[in-house]
């Protein structure tokens, strides 16, 4: 279907839970709440699964609910989705839910965005529910570093005195705030591990994603482009988006094109999507610049969101959201054409002290 300004919609991004095993600092508040659908751990000995709630009076949407929409959606001419969260990988029924998006008459391809810590174990099953292309996300090769960004845990392993008093609510401050979770530690070795396993299922397309903060990850920009070297996949970068206040200050917001020049002898590649693309001389792939800061891709875009408790969005950085709870798949159709013509023709700029306007946490959206 086309909105108000001649954009092809065909892209759902579904957001199949809100809740996380991670608590990256730019991404979710350390006052979210833990209560609602279902909540994961990294630990190494348990396998990442507390609890897998269904949806079911928790506020969030049921599977079957979720299909409906896929259904509804696709007869839009929703042609592609993507599963994310929170971290879709957290709930027991993950790969049902791919398997049945990926049977839904009209859907081309169904991707996945994952932290990659459960990866290794759902790789090979995701592949085989028709998941074509999976996005892991990255920020750091450090475990110190990567147990930092992904802040606090719910994990058992960590006890409340390694939380660094990080009780809900408490102020993030500083690398004081370790976790003490094994697995979080070990975290980068272990997303590398689930890359690896995704890899060996044989996927059409393995992307590493990574946000680039100033002063934190940048000095790693070419250790991760190296990547590209050693695996055949894409690592993209991506400009860091102010969803929150006060979590970092300006320094932390790096352009794509600074990012550009500090990676040296890059040739130029076809781009992909919103993604300008580059290439390490004898790279097994590509490396992509995404701005969504410095140069936003409205004119282009052809998403619409479903968050897990069943609001469509019509535009990430809107505060609009239209609820499809409680409607059949024809309600759901009708408050979808409502959605992608209420689509705006581009957001508001974004900046260090312009914030998304966005009135949710990404975990909370779908990123
Ligand atoms: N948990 C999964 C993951 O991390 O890949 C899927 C959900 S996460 C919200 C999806 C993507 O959003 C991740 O790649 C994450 O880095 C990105 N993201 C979250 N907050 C962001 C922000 N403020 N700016 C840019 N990207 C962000
Ligand atoms: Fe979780 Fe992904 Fe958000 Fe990190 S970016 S807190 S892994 S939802």
């Amino acid at each position: 279907m086309l909105d108000r300004f001649g954009r092809e919609i065909t892209y759902l991004r579904m957001s199949v839970t809100e809740q996380c095993n991670l608590r990256c600092r730019y991404c979710m508040p350390v006052n979210a709440d833990r209560t609602k659908g279902s909540v994961g751990c990294t630990s190494a000995d348990c396998d990442g699964e507390l609890c897998g709630g269904d949806g079911a009076g928790t506020g969030m949407l049921t599977p079957d609910e979720m299909i409906t929409a896929v259904r509804a959606a696709a007869s839009l001419g929703i042609k592609k989705v993507r599963i994310t969260g929170g971290e879709p990988l957290i709930r027991h029924d993950i790969v049902s839910i791919c398997e049945r998006t990926a049977a839904v008459l009209g859907i081309d391809e169904v991707c996945i965005t994952t932290n990659g810590l459960l990866l290794k174990k759902y790789a090979k099953e995701l592949a085989a529910a028709c998941v074509r292309h999976v996005n892991i996300s990255l920020d750091t090769l450090d475990a110190e570093k990567y147990e930092y960004i992904t802040g606090q845990c719910d994990c058992p392993y960590a006890s409340k005195s390694s939380r660094g008093g990080a009780e809900v609510g408490a102020e993030v401050t500083g690398t004081g705030n370790r976790i003490g979770c094994p697995a979080a530690a070990a975290g980068p070795e272990r997303v590398l591990a689930g890359l690896e396993a995704a890899l060996a299922a044989g996927y059409e397309k393995i992307k590493i994603n990574t946000v680039l903060i100033g002063g934190f990850n940048d000095d790693e920009a070419e250790a991760l482009a190296g990547l590209t070297l050693r695996y055949p996949i894409d690592v993209r970068f991506i400009e860091l988006m102010p969803m929150m206040g006060g979590v970092f200050g300006p320094e932390a917001y790096i352009s794509a094109d600074e990012v550009l020049k500090r990676l040296k002898g890059l040739e130029k590649a076809p781009d992909d999507g919103v993604a300008r693309m580059y290439r390490l001389p004898g790279a097994k792939g590509g490396i992509g610049l995404i701005s969504p800061v410095s140069a936003h891709f409205c004119a282009e875009c052809s998403r619409l969101r479903l968050t897990a408790d069943g609001r469509l969005k019509p535009c990430l950085h809107s505060r609009e959201e239209y609820s499809i709870r409680g409607l059949d798949e024809t309600g759901m159709r009708a408050r979808m054409e409502e959605v992608i013509l209420a689509k705006p023709e581009m957001h508001p700029r974004l900046s260090y002290d312009s914030l998304s306007e966005a009135g949710r946490s990404m975990n909370r959206i779908g990123g």
